[in-house]
């Protein structure tokens, strides 16, 4: 079972709804950044709602997720796109702490509540969104929930879980957004909220294997939903050595010489997939050749 993404409308299209499972994704980027515990699942949840924003954009436009709240995490980062590709990572993978009350992963604790989280919005022909907003809790839900309000004026309940195996893989991870449309008045809206307080924590019905389609059906009531599209989404990182060697040239011949000679090449490795590009003293000759500075 690969991971998905449903669309959906619900009650008349007055509210709309995304729900999807992202366990194999973000079990990529666990696998590729050795994340402990506690640090997966703060990434985890950050890209399982970064993945459900994205599928809100159109085409070939994409968005970049930073979350900072002042904890041992230092910052999440994630990058989304419409294709459903998702790539992230955390400053300090090596994080993990006790469970909390509620027996969970303590991810509030992880990312902390100090500080801001806020998103870009790179919509093609140069034009960008940037929403910010201060971090409310930390346990990310609430965040984006509160991100949602505020920043794009959507009223939106937002649940993202993640578990994690005794081995550190990844057990389950998903999430679903709902989004009330400018029709949904207070009955639509009561009854949402009701329907929410009394379903388990989403962590408890991604672990049961529930599929976004029922997770949906879950959240919105079988009677209410009109599912719109399935899509795959995945763990995707687009980093190559051509990108990273016109980010050298852009350094400049000076900075590529020190390089040269202090150095004796280059080695960089990408944040979010841990892959390491080797430069030797001749490709970084040749670099230099195309640096016009
Ligand atoms: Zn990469």
């Amino acid at each position: 079972m690969g991971d998905y993404l449903v669309k959906a409308l619900g009650f008349d299209n007055k509210v709309r709804a995304y729900a999807v499972r992202t366990t194999e994704m973000v079990n990529e980027a666990v696998r590729r950044q050795k994340t402990w515990p506690t640090a997966s699942a703060a990434l985890g949840r950050a890209m399982t709602a970064s993945t459900m924003m994205a599928a809100m954009l159109k085409g070939d436009n994409k968005l970049t997720v930073k979350i900072e709240g002042g904890g041992p995490i230092g910052a999440i980062i994630v990058d989304s796109n419409a294709f459903g590709e998702t790539r992230g990572y955390v400053s300090n993978p090596n994080v993990h702490f006790d469970l909390n009350a509620q027996g969970k992963l303590d991810v509030a604790r992880a990312v902390g509540n100090n500080g801001y989280m806020s998103v870009v919005k790179d919509l093609g022909m140069k034009e960008h969104f940037t929403g910010s907003v201060p971090i409310v809790s930390g346990e990310l839900g609430e965040d984006f929930t509160y991100y949602f309000a505020s920043s794009e004026q959507t009223p939106s309940s937002v649940g993202v879980g993640v578990l994690v195996n005794p081995d550190e893989s990844i057990l389950a991870s998903g999430g679903f957004i709902i989004q009330m449309l400018p029709g949904a008045d207070d009955e639509v809206i009561n009854t949402i909220e009701k329907r929410l307080s009394q379903l388990p924590p989403i962590s408890k019905l991604i672990e049961a294997g529930m599929p976004p389609e029922e997770m949906i059906a879950a959240l919105l009531g079988d009677d209410n939903v009109k599912i719109l599209e399935k899509s795959n989404v995945v763990f995707s990182c687009q980093c190559s050595k051509e990108r990273i060697a016109n980010a050298l040239i852009s350094l400049g011949k000076q900075e590529l010489d020190d390089m040269i000679e202090q150095d004796g090449g280059a080695e960089t490795r990408c944040h979010f997939c841990n892959e390491v590009y080797t430069f030797s003293i001749e490709d970084l000759r040749a670099l230099q050749e195309e640096a016009t500075q």
